[in-house]
This record gives C-alpha cells, structure tokens and sequence, in this order.
C-alpha cells in the first residue's frame, strides 16, 4: 500500500535564506516534504551578510550543527556587540552589546540602580557592569557555564549557504541547477503551479519559497504582493563593499561608524576583514562613498568594490497564496543592527510552525503575515532610534534624520524611557531591554527619573549592590583568554 503523496515544496534561489531554508525544512520534515531548490550559478548571489545576532546558535543548534564545525566552514568569529562610533557626535562612541548590564529587580531595571548610583556621587560608567561589553572591549571571549556569555558570530554568509547545502543534500534535498525563465500560476486559482527553467525543465508543486533575492521573482514579479517603502524613515539606499586582508587580530565584535550621510562597517572574520558603507545617494554620489570607503579600510583591498542599491520597506504580504517571501525577497532594513540573517531564520521556524497539511490555509496565510510584519516594524522602529535620536547636525543628512517625524510607537518608548528610565519589551519583541537602554543612553538620553525602589536603598545598601556587581564582572573579565587565540584554539585553525 503506498501513503499520501509527499508534501512538494519547491524554494526558488540557494542564497543564504534559500540554504537556510531548505536545511531546516529538510532535517524537520524528512520524507513528509519532497524538496527542490533551484538555483543559478550564472546569477550568483548577493555575497554579503556577516554579523549575526545571538538566536542564530539556537538555529544551528535544532539542526545538529557542531559549533567548532560550523565556524571552522564559515571562518566565523565570535560577536559579543556592536561599537557604535560617531551616532551621538562625531568622536563619542558607545557599545551595544549582547546580554544584561548588572542585574535587573523584577520591578525595576539595573540602569534604575545606577542613575540612583550617579545621584548619590558614584562615578562608574554603566558599561563597567556588562561581561560581554567588558570582555568585548578587551578582546576576551570564552564559553561559560550557564551559558552566561551570549554571543553571535561573524561568518561568511556564502559559505554559511555551502555548508547548509551539504546538509540540506543529505538530508534529502534535492538541488537543481538553472535559470528560471518563467513562473507558471494557475489559471483558476491564481497560484503558482510551477517553475520553469531556461532548458525547458518545469518544476511543479504545492509550496514555493522565493528565495532570489532583491528581485523578488515569485512573490514580486509573478504574484505582484505590493512593498511598503520606508524611506522617509530609513533614508539610506546604497551599499558598497569589499573584503580586505585582517590587520589585527579579530575583535569580537562589529564596528558600525557614522559619517555625514551613513555609516560603515567593519567585520572581523577569522581570515579577513568584511567592510562596507551605507549611504543615502541624496547626499553622497557613489563615486565618492567608494573612496571614503577605500580610504577608511585598514589592510589590503582582496576584493572588487561590490555596489548594491535598496529600497528599505518590507513586502506588503510575506505570505501570498501558496508563495512565501523569505531573505531579501521579503524586505530589506539596512544592516546596522545584523537583523537580515535572523529575519530569515524566523521565516523559516514560523514556516515550519505553520507548515500545511493540505492545501494553504487563509489563516495561517493572515497569522504568518502578522507575526512577520510585527518583527519587521519593532526592527525598523530600533533602526530608526540611532538616527533620530543624535546631537548630529552636521550635514543635512543629519539634519534630516533629527527633523523627521517617528513612528508613535517610538516616540512612546523614547519618552517614556526620557522621563521615567523606564523601558518595555513587547510581544516577544526581539531586541531586549538591555539593547533598547544601551542605545537610548548611547545615543545621548539621559533619564530624568529612576524607579522610586532604588531610592529606598540606603547609602551602603546601594554602594554594596554596585560594587558586586562591578567587581564580580571585572573578575570574571580578567580570567577569560585573548579572542583570537580562543578560536584558534576551538576551530583548530588560525
Ligand atoms: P541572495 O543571496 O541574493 O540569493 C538569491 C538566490 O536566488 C541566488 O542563489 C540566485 O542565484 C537565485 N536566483 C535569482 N534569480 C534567479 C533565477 N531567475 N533563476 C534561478 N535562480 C535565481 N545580513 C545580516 O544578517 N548581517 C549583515 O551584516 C548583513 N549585511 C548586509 C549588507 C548589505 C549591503 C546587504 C545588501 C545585505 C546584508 N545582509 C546582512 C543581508 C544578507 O546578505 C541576506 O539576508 C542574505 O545573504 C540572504 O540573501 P538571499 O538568500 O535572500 O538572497
């Protein structure tokens, strides 16, 4: 007797989300899917995306991935924050690190304790209470117990995809080389029926991943889902990259440095150094953002000036009909908060939540939909913090960026933040507390009130709290090992 007929699942694109994707629905499904992935070694791909944030240890995690593995694959570093240079004022720095800042009351927050601490005469920045902050700045990494140091990674994307492809092919995947030339829907139901390739091979199934990329070609160019543009929030719209040879040792961590119409990155992996600037075109013509790029890199220049346009905003509907819209295809934020390869993760472990048993259902359609677009607004909304709120007026790209109206929701939580030190995270909103109160402050906030519980501490008391808590971190900081010499150590390579 034979059972049902397999589920098929095609994903159109083997960029990073097209691998992602068919890696994680290979090891969950199993036979349950049939699964294609289409992909064009003529296209190519994007070939950037190198910070992560924390969630992606989870991802490799459900699928088996060994870490030493997987990092040796991708020449991966390990990511404890984001240095913030020149976003409050040209010179000032801040850091945006991953885990908590001294320790949170269930009531209150730490930063209450400290702006009670900065009232009473002590003098201790607030970054003297973070592990990862500490240890990031003094290049220090090690795995603790307890999982007490969270961490990201700098990778490869390409070879983060190559690597799922092994995966993905041995667990059942199947991989089909071409070019798609047409996308065939079906006439009465209006849904995709099949791919068809440049040789005349027709691809058909019940599920379509658009993984291309920026050019949308199921979700956009076939099925015609709309894009909200959110320019006039996040006036960027260009990116040049381009890999050098490493002139230090890898920091842990991601450099993110404003200039008067954008920014710059600059990523540590273990073999090389991934660099890029972002810019608004309005204010600075391309020519010219290529050569304050060339002239800010540190080693020597391995590769072509990469440029990339964009349009930030988000497809009105990432799930439409029986075609899902997951990486670039569904949206793009600029890269200031390493957000892209997360996005896409969540996609895919929503996906595989709602995965159909039979034909697409309208409700899990609207659910999905909902539940993207939700990450993809408080996202946006922490992007545009680090542009609105700054003392920059510099140039009129900054000018711009302090003059522009906000999201309400923003503008609550920076008000609510300015006036009681408060600060909420939502509906499973993906940046916490601690990112929100580093970034508000870093960005140049300072609270005019603090949780009336931390004044009912008595000089002492408080003294003691803070002292610990400093002490305990700084300990803790000077035992762990050099960064570099970590990985080398882990990896077996360097
Ligand atoms: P792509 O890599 O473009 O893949 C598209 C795939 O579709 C390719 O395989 C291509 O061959 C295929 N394809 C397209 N058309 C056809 C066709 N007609 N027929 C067959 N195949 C086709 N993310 C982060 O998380 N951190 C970062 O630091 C970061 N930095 C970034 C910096 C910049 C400037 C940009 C633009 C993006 C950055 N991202 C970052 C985002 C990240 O690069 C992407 O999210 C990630 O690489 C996934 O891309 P993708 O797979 O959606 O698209």
């Amino acid at each position: 007797m034979t059972g049902p007929a397999p589920y098929r699942i095609v994903i159109a694109g083997g960029g990073t989300a097209g691998w992602m994707a068919a890696a994680a629905i290979a090891r969950t499904m199993g036979k349950a899917v049939d699964l294609t992935l289409v992909e064009s070694d003529a296209i190519g791909t994007v070939g950037v995306g190198e910070s992560t944030i924390p969630p992606l240890a989870t991802y490799n995690r459900l699928l088996g991935i060994n870490e030493a593995d997987f990092m040796r694959a991708t020449r991966a570093t390990f990511k404890l924050g984001i240095m913030f240079d020149g976003w409050k004022r040209a010179g000032d720095s801040y850091f945006h690190s991953f885990g908590l800042t001294g320790k949170d009351h269930w009531s209150a927050g730490f930063q209450h304790f400290w702006l009670e601490g900065l009232r009473r005469g002590h003098t201790q920045p607030y970054d003297a209470y973070c592990l990862e902050l500490l240890a990031a700045a003094d290049n220090r990494f090690a795995h603790l117990p307890d999982e007490r140091m969270n961490y990201a990674y700098q990778l490869d994307s390409t070879l983060y995809g190559r690597f799922l492809r092994g995966l993905a092919e041995a667990d059942g995947a199947r991989r089909v080389e071409g070019r798609i030339q047409q996308v065939a829907l079906d006439g009465e139901s209006g849904n995709i029926a099949a791919l068809v390739l440049d040789s005349g091979v027709r691809i058909e199934g019940d599920l379509f991943l658009d993984c291309t990329g920026f050019r949308a070609l199921l979700i956009e160019q076939a099925l015609h889902a709309g894009y909200d543009d959110w320019t006039h929030y996040l006036p960027c719209d260009s990116a040049i990259a381009v890999q050098t040879e490493s002139a230090e040792p890898p920091p842990p961590f991601t450099r993110a440095m404003a200039h008067d119409a954008g920014w710059q990155w600059r990523i540590p992996l273990q073999h090389r150094t991934g660099n890029g600037i972002v810019y608004c075109s309005r204010y600075l013509d391309h020519d010219a953002a290529q050569e304050r790029l060339l002239g800010n890199v540190q080693g020597p220049v391995l590769t072509e000036p990469n440029r990339l346009r964009f349009v930030t905003g988000t497809r009105r509907k990432q799930w439409h009909r029986n075609c899902i819209a997951i990486g670039l295809s569904g949206g793009f934020m600029e890269p200031l908060e390493s957000t892209s390869i997360h996005l896409i993760q969540r996609a895919i472990l929503r996906l595989i939540r709602m995965m159909p048993a039979g034909p697409v259902s309208e409700r899990d359609i609207a659910e999905f939909n909902d539940q993207q677009n939700a990450d993809m607004l408080q996202i946006r909304d922490f992007l545009i913090l680090h542009y609105k709120v700054t003392e920059r007026r510099d140039s009129p790209f900054w000018r711009q960026c302090a003059a522009m109206e906000i999201p309400d929701t923003l503008a609550q939580k920076i008000e609510l933040f300015r006036e009681t030190g408060r600060v909420f995270r939502r509906n499973e909103e993906l940046f916490a507390e601690n990112s929100w109160v580093q970034v508000m402050m870093g960005q140049g906030i300072v609270p005019q009130e603090r949780h009336p519980i931390a004044g009912k501490l008595r000089d002492d008391e408080l003294a003691k709290l803070l002292e610990t808590l400093r002490e305990t971190t700084r300990r803790t900081v000077a035992g762990l090992p050099d960064h570099g010499a970590y990985v080398a150590r882990y990896c077996g390579v360097l």
